[in-house]
């Protein structure tokens, strides 16, 4: 055998990554722990079941290979280069979004700040309120 039966990786993906593919088949992706956890769910009960659980039960009753990893497999790290990039755009918009929070909080700390100083700004003027949003959402 030299693809796993569940996530479809070959044996040279493997062994491109030093990592042992019969260990791979025997202790991570063995396609009998997918048909015992199909068989505890069944046992378990739809009400029992946690959202992981629930979610791969939904999808095995739609007939949804979604809760499979097929062709992907954490087992398997990806290329290093790639993963950094990806891991550099996540920080990137983790940071942009940040940023953008923050704005938001000065914004409404501003208007927090105008509100208890009673500088004509009523909270509970449905026109102003609504101004108000607009600015905090630029
Ligand atoms: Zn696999």
């Amino acid at each position: 055998m030299n693809n796993c039966f569940v996530c479809g990786r070959n044996r040279s993906d493997f062994s491109k990554k030093s990592k042992n593919f019969d260990d791979h088949i025997e202790k991570e992706h063995d396609p009998w722990y997918y048909l015992y956890f199909l068989y505890y769910m069944k046992q378990k009960g739809l009400d029992e079941l946690n959202g992981l659980e629930y979610y791969a039960w939904s999808n095995y009753v739609d007939k949804s290979t979604a809760f499979l990893p097929i062709s992907g497999t954490m087992y398997l790290p990806e290329n290093e280069a790639e993963e950094l990039d990806n891991l550099e755009k996540t920080i990137e918009a983790i940071d942009k979004r940040v940023t953008s929070v923050s704005q938001s909080v000065a914004k409404i700390e501003e208007l927090i700040e105008r509100i208890s100083k009673g500088d004509g700004i009523s909270p509970v003027h449905p026109q102003k309120s609504e101004k108000k949003l607009k600015i905090v959402k630029n």
